[in-house]
């Protein structure tokens, strides 16, 4: 019984009952860096774009750096398996894209306890001890989705009536999915207090789920006899999903449809008509934030420099130093001056076919 119990206490001596975790000396001389991304199907950017990118950045930041690379693929303890997995092989730093801005908090805790920093990629942390914080300024990608609605509904108004919309937000366990709809409404608002614009339905849509998009899309067309002008949708995977609905009830390209993350479907559907607008996140850049922050905790050096006094706020106070770069609104009169230019998708990709 006696050495049982020796056994236990030291195979269950960490809290997270897979073995200890090594301490991550606040990701000094840091050679094993955990990456974590939440899901392959609700936007195409996270492994077509992200994962790619942040192995390149951090691999050109860190000479000689190994990798561990995960994605939950939707499932916040899977992710939490992963991390907890990922430090006790010892990640000495971690870049999370969290499946869930809250369900993430103990992998903060955790590291914080081992002392390995944690950098929040593209989706906030809800904890007042993460470390640092990379994203967009996701209230303007909210704002830009919502001012091209502002300065287009005029041409989908029929008769003195209020321009009826549809508003599919993201999954409400994203900070992301909350920001996005607080910029969209700071912009549309105004014209909804005039009756100029009307939300007939308002939804998030839990896990991002592009399927569920659908679902909710045709429900809003049967409720209303199909007499809705415009769809605001979060992002292109789910423009995808409502412009399946709008093409079902004989609506393509009638609708005005909003998108997000400039992914080849959603700008070959733009191409194509049947979608209005995307807005473009430069991912290089987001991921090029990792490189450069990855690279200070290596060399032990000030990450002041790089955040600057740049914090974003969690919901229990945390003040978190943050680097947020530009999103971009993209229509089919700028697509060559913004993701074709910027190599973000080529052109024969994106023609192929069309
Ligand atoms: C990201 C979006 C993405 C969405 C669904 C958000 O947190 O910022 O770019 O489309 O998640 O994956």
């Amino acid at each position: 019984l006696f050495s049982c119990m020796l056994l236990a206490s030291c195979s269950f001596g960490d809290n997270s009952g897979v073995g200890n975790i090594p301490s991550g000396n606040g990701g000094k001389n840091c050679t094993h860096v955990g990456v974590f991304l939440p899901d392959r199907t609700t936007s195409d950017r996270w492994e077509h774009n992200d994962h790619p990118l942040l192995e390149e950045t951090i691999k050109k930041a860190i000479p000689g750096v190994s990798i561990d690379y995960h994605n939950a693929n939707g499932d916040s303890d899977a992710q939490l398996t992963q991390t907890t997995t990922g430090m006790v092989n010892g990640d000495c730093i971690l870049v999370v894209a969290a499946h869930d801005s809250i369900a993430a908090e103990p992998i903060v805790a955790q590291a914080k306890a081992h002392n390995i920093p944690v950098i929040a990629y593209d989706r906030l942390i809800q904890s007042k001890d993460l470390d640092y914080y990379v994203s967009f300024n996701n209230t303007k990608v909210g704002s830009l989705q919502a001012k091209y609605i502002v300065d287009h509904y005029q041409t989908y108004k029929t008769a003195d009536k209020p321009v009826r919309m549809a508003l599919i937000s993201g999954s409400q366990t994203d900070t992301n999915a909350l920001l996005f709809s607080i910029g969209a409404h700071s912009v549309l608002d105004p014209l909804l207090a005039t009756n100029e614009l009307k939300i007939v339905n308002e939804v998030f849509t839990p896990d991002w789920s592009n399927t569920t998009a659908q679902t909710e899309m045709e429900a809003v067309l049967a409720d209303n006899q199909n007499d809705i002008q415009i769809a605001y949708v979060a992002n292109d995977g789910m423009a995808g999903s409502v412009i399946t609905a709008l093409e079902n009830a004989k609506l393509t390209g009638k609708v005005l449809v909003t998108g997000q993350d400039a992914t080849l479907g959603g700008l070959r559907n733009i191409l194509q008509g049947k979608q209005s607008m995307t807005v473009y996140k430069p991912i290089a850049k987001e991921a090029q934030s990792v490189g450069d922050l990855v690279k200070a905790l290596y060399d032990g050096n000030d990450v002041k420099k790089l955040t600057g006094e740049n914090t974003t706020s969690t919901y229990n106070g945390g003040l978190i130093p943050s680097i947020l770069d530009d999103p971009i609104s993209v229509d089919i009169q700028n697509i060559k001056q913004t993701v074709i230019k910027d190599g973000y998708v080529s052109m024969s990709d994106l023609c192929k076919g069309l």
